[in-house]
């Protein structure tokens, strides 16, 4: 473990552009003091950025769960509720989502990040309504949502292909996938915390191969 007082070299290393090791990176992650971490990423940035140093960029988006009533049953998940469990699920209607995506117009957002659970009985046309359904009200959000586990899961409830599936909800409204979670993972740790979400890593980088569709990374919905 890297003692306290060699912290600030490791971050002054890093922030110089040196080489640290794993457990450097370890010890930084448990122990150092968040405005020295932040201090040392910004240098890293405006080195790597030199010339649009001063630019730093953001955007408001809001993230709308639509359902917490999932399939899945991914073990670290706290939010979902299993189908048959009505006491916990939930799931909102359209116009609770098109209130929530009015207020974000309102305080300045610009995007929307729809999510929620692989809910049993929402195939590709759910998406569809839902999303014309905000395009329609709200033409300037941009829609990021959704990952290739919930798109498997909608094409699979619709009886479609996935790139039907994708062709169908692109045309109604989804401007880019977010990507979701935990699919991206390696197969060992995602068969060990979220066995049912398709298709793991190695299926992903084939389905965007396939499809053609990228996406950002996001933590598990
Ligand atoms: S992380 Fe997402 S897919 Fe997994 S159980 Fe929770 S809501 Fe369902």
């Amino acid at each position: 473990m890297t003692e306290k007082a060699d912290l600030q070299s490791v971050l002054d290393r890093a922030a110089a552009g040196g080489r640290i090791t794993p457990e450097e990176a370890l010890d930084l992650y448990r122990d150092a003091p968040l405005h020295a971490l932040g201090a040392a990423a910004d240098a890293v940035r405006r080195r790597r950025y030199a010339g649009t140093e001063h630019i730093a960029t953001y955007i408001i988006e809001r993230n709308i769960n639509y359902t917490n009533v999932c399939v899945t049953a991914c073990k670290f998940c706290a939010f979902y509720a299993a189908p048959k469990d009505t006491a916990k699920g939930w799931t909102r209607d359209l116009d609770d989502i098109l209130r929530r995506c009015a207020e974000t117009v309102e305080l300045g957002g610009t995007q929307i990040m729809f999510q929620g659970g692989h809910h049993p009985d929402y195939g590709v046309e759910y998406y569809e309504k839902h999303f014309a359904a905000i395009k329609e009200a709200f033409p300037q959000l941009v829609i990021h949502s959704l990952g290739a586990s919930e798109v498997e899961h909608m094409a699979r409830i619709s009886g479609v292909s996935v790139e039907e599936a994708i062709q169908r909800i692109h045309t109604a409204g989804l401007d880019s996938f977010a990507g979701a979670g935990a699919e991206l993972l390696p197969e060992r740790p995602r068969k060990a915390i979220a066995p049912s979400r398709s298709p793991g890593s190695a299926g992903w980088r084939s389905w965007r191969r396939r499809t053609g569709w990228g996406s950002s990374r996001r933590p598990p919905c």
